[in-house]
């Protein structure tokens, strides 16, 4: 009585098959690479994020750089400041040298003339006062009178007076040069300390230089590396575009100018004989009530079978339970099933894009059936549903 056998437990394996990845058709491919585009996508932002982060920290290091390079300079003001005052120091050290040098001569001068003038005075008084020094003696003695006398005696007097007073003023310049000499020496001293302190305040601005250059190496070999990084990172990135941009290519060529407008072409024109429609029945084989996951059209073998719907082929092959059979993808996630074709009845590979109403196969009776029809499946999301849905 029944012309064929409609498959109601098979549509579970169908869900399967459609799903298992033993069946690599355009379909699961085309899922997968939507699955890859997406994972790529989040690798590349992750990839993004990162750099961002590295550049972050290349903005840093940049900062830290300008601030070095300040401080190099503001070092290199304060070295060539305290060049110069140690250059000014240096001559004037010199000259003050000199100068010591000058004064000490004059004070040992002056030390002779006041000793010269000491030796002389001491003469002129004991020639004054010892009766043994004949000259003055003589000049005294030469008196003619004692009025003569008296006055050769105040003249020696005032002599004696007047190398007393020469003597006090050399002692008086002796002592002023002493005091200038103490003087200098005391500034040379000054000085001196100073100098010590330029040269080391000198030193230690070429140590805070040394120290600046040896933190900026570090920062630049630091950079170095985080461009590297981020060099490495933006090519990972360009691969992570050139994969989505490949397989976005792919997606797009199997996807290509599929239109599903929401109606289905007569599955097959020649012949409109439903044996059974979709929904619960009972199974011929086993006499349990289940659902019968598709529409069967009546045909004699060999009637051509046409695609419902622009789209391409998933799978084109032979499918436990539903024998020959051949599925196309519409797009939108709408599937149609065409089963049981007879054998070298599939007119169409995996991958081939077909037109509605193209011939794609012919009534056969393949796989669990009991004469020759049309197992018409659809499905959306995978989820078989009524095909009259699509159907005028
Ligand atoms: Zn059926």
């Amino acid at each position: 009585m029944l012309r064929h056998i409609l498959v109601f437990a098979l549509s579970a394996v169908l869900i399967l098959t459609i799903i298992l990845p033993g069946f690599t058709d355009a379909n699961s491919r085309l899922d997968e690479l939507t699955r890859r585009i997406e994972e790529l996508k989040k690798q590349e932002a992750a990839q993004r994020a990162k750099m961002r982060e590295v550049e972050n920290q290349i903005a840093q290091i940049e900062n830290q750089q300008a601030q070095i390079r300040e401080d190099l300079m503001a070092i290199d003001l304060k070295m060539n400041e305290t060049q110069e005052k140690i250059n000014e120091l240096n001559k004037e050290i010199d000259k003050t040298t000199k100068e010591a040098e000058q004064t000490a001569k004059e004070l040992e001068q002056a030390e002779m003339r006041v000793a010269e003038r000491d030796q002389l005075l001491k003469t002129r008084v004991r020639a004054m006062y010892e009766a043994g020094d004949v000259s003055y003696l003589e000049v005294l003695l030469g008196s003619r009178s004692f009025g003569d006398f008296l006055q050769r005696l105040r003249v020696i007097k005032l002599i004696v007076d007047q190398d007393r007073k020469i003597l006090e003023d050399n002692k008086r310049d002796r002592d002023l040069i002493a005091q200038k000499k103490q003087e200098i020496e005391a500034y040379l001293d000054e000085l001196q300390t100073m100098f010590a302190e330029a040269e080391a305040l000198k030193v230690q601005y070429e140590k805070q230089k040394k120290e600046r250059l040896v933190v900026m190496a570090e920062l630049q070999e630091k950079e170095g590396e985080l461009e590297e990084t981020l060099h490495q990172y933006d090519q990972m990135v360009m691969k992570l575009a050139e994969e989505q941009e490949k397989l976005i290519q792919e997606k797009n060529s199997i996807m290509f100018d599929m239109e599903f407008d929401g109606v289905f072409a007569w599955p097959v024109p020649a012949s409109h004989r439903i044996t059974s429609e979709f929904g619960y029945r009972k199974d011929p084989f086993t006499g349990k009530t289940s659902g019968h996951n598709g529409m069967d059209i009546g045909a004699p073998t060999g009637t051509t079978i046409v695609a419902a719907a622009d789209g391409y082929v998933v799978v084109a092959g032979y499918v436990r339970g539903f024998g020959n059979t051949v599925i196309i993808n519409h797009g939108n996630n709408v599937r149609t099933l065409y089963g049981h074709i007879r054998n070298g009845g599939i007119m169409v590979k995996v991958g081939q894009k077909v037109k509605k109403g193209q011939k794609i196969a012919e009534v056969g009776s393949t796989g669990r059936s009991t004469g020759p029809h049309l197992h018409f499946g659809v499905y959306e999301n995978g989820q078989a549903v009524n095909p009259r849905k699509y159907l005028q």
